[in-house]
């Protein structure tokens, strides 16, 4: 071991001694004991710093002086005791981390070099998807579904410019309820209408890849480019029209279809939730969904909770107390609470119902559905849906 430099500390021995003192350090022997044994003059903690450090041949990529390997503590850093190369003039180290400006700025090109072809990706990935052409479209030719699911997406992004719209998931309020088949139906209405698209200039995040390399899309991320003429003046012409209600013919029937989705969504939601509470499994889709149809014909969403609640009530009893098997608690569940609402239309009885659960607070669909298009607010959750 040829040494470059030589502390005070270490001077007075043999470099067969200093070697195997530092062999002993690095094995892990109490310190105080080496530096009694080897006669050294220094704190404990500060035994490495004296040790040796060693010309490497390698000249510093930052500013070309040599770089020499110095040990580190036995506890302290990533190295454990393995020598790290130095730069003899400037503050580089050979590190992933060396914070000198050399590497601060080659890892900054480097990012930007990433970020750029990431880019490149990304546009090739949006232009084999969608088509960006501007379409001549009026707002008096959407259907009702597409104007509510337009309005979603503006509403629940916010205008970032002329012509596009922020991400879904900004936190408040939440976009649809936790019910995938409807949240997921609402962007692809507005893109299989060619009035949308997700913007190939989103945030990187909204475009993830898999381990193979492969890019995806977050329905939730995404911003999108708004692909009508003059989107605000559009926009703002549709929102005449939903508050004029003058609306075009056959809305009315399909905002009503909207409305009962909306509903199922949100009492699947609360379902699920409430099941989860009690530590109980969610009802299978088919049956759950058949069981709120039928519910929602006569009852709000509101009563319909109440409905849900009591009797995922009674399944997490009647399981605690065994008389029915965690497996048996999602159809009794479904049952229980048909023969609930089948008894309370019988008897004319009367449900109050239910607020709505703090966790599971209104989102931009209901929002848009009820305040903007029927304008009747929160009605909406507490009546049942008037019948055709
Ligand atoms: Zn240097
Ligand atoms: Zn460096």
């Amino acid at each position: 071991m040829s040494s470059t430099r030589r502390f005070d500390a270490l001077d007075h021995l043999t470099g067969s001694q200093l070697s195997t003192l530092m062999m002993r350090y690095y094995a892990g022997e109490p310190v105080r004991v080496l530096l009694q044994e080897y006669g050294v003059q220094c704190g404990p903690g500060n035994l490495w710093r004296h040790f040796p450090a060693i010309p490497t041949g390698e000249q510093c990529p930052a500013c070309g002086a040599a770089l020499v390997e110095r040990f580190s503590g036995r506890t302290g850093g990533s190295s454990r005791g393995q020598p790290v190369s130095r730069c003899t003039a400037c503050r580089h180290r050979e590190a992933h981390d060396c914070g000198c400006a050399y590497c601060v700025a080659r890892r900054e090109e480097y990012r930007q070099k990433a970020e750029r072809q990431r880019r490149k990706a990304i546009a090739v990935f949006c232009a084999d998807r969608w088509d960006y052409a501007t379409r001549a479209i009026s707002p008096e030719q959407l259907s009702a579904r597409t104007a509510f699911a337009l309005l979603c997406v503006v509403r629940s992004g916010g205008w970032l410019g002329p012509a596009r719209v922020g991400a879904l998931s900004n936190e408040h309020p939440r976009f649809a309820p936790f019910q995938l088949d409807f949240s997921n139906s609402i962007p692809l209405i507005v893109i299989s209408s060619q009035l949308a698209a997700p913007s190939p200039d989103s945030p990187l995040e909204a475009f993830p890849d898999d381990t193979a390399g492969n890019l995806s899309w977050s329905q939730e991320r995404v911003h999108w480019q708004l692909l009508m003429q003059d989107p605000p003046a559009f926009i703002y012409a549709l929102e005449q029209i939903i508050t004029k209600r003058t609306w075009p013919h056959g809305w009315i029937a399909e905002l009503t279809d909207v409305w009962l989705e909306l509903a199922i969504a949100e009492c699947v939601e609360f379902c699920i939730v409430s099941a989860f509470k009690k530590g109980l499994p969610t009802p299978c889709d088919v049956a759950l969904t058949a069981l709120l149809k039928n519910l929602l014909l006569d009852y709000s969403v509101s009563q319909v909770f109440e409905l849900l609640g009591a009797s995922i009530d009674d399944a997490a009893d009647f399981t605690e107390r065994k008389y029915i098997s965690q497996q048996r608690a999602e159809s009794f569940m479904v049952g229980a609470c048909q023969r609930r609402a089948d008894l309370a239309r019988a008897e004319g009885a009367t449900i109050r119902g239910l607020p709505r659960d703090p966790m599971l607070g209104r989102t931009q669909a209901s929002h848009v559905l009820h305040d903007v298009f029927f304008g009747h607010g929160e009605a909406g959750f507490f009546s049942a849906i008037p019948r055709a």
